[in-house]
């Protein structure tokens, strides 16, 4: 038994979580999942492939299952995804 696995919503491969980047929905919004923020998620691979074909899909939406504002995620997406390559 591995780390529990979750499905990009781009590419719809399966990865562990922290291989992953996490949304989440906001008041309408969506936007980065802070911790342990609760309630439904969605789950990204880090690049900007699997980010513009989910919103081409419309595949964030449908994860949320609501209206889901998707406007500033491409810069908070960039941004996560510099950090994590500043670190690692
Ligand atoms: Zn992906």
């Amino acid at each position: 038994m591995g780390a529990p696995e979750r499905t990009c919503v781009g590419c719809r491969s399966r990865k562990t979580r922290d291989q992953l980047i996490r949304l989440a929905l906001v008041d309408g919004r969506v936007t980065l999942a802070q911790g342990s923020s609760r309630g439904r998620s969605a789950y990204l691979c880090p690049n900007d492939e699997c980010l513009a074909k989910a919103l081409r899909r419309k595949a964030l939406k449908r994860a949320f299952r609501a209206e889901a504002r998707d406007d500033g995620v491409r810069e908070l997406f960039a941004q996560e995804i510099a950090v994590r390559e500043a670190v690692s």
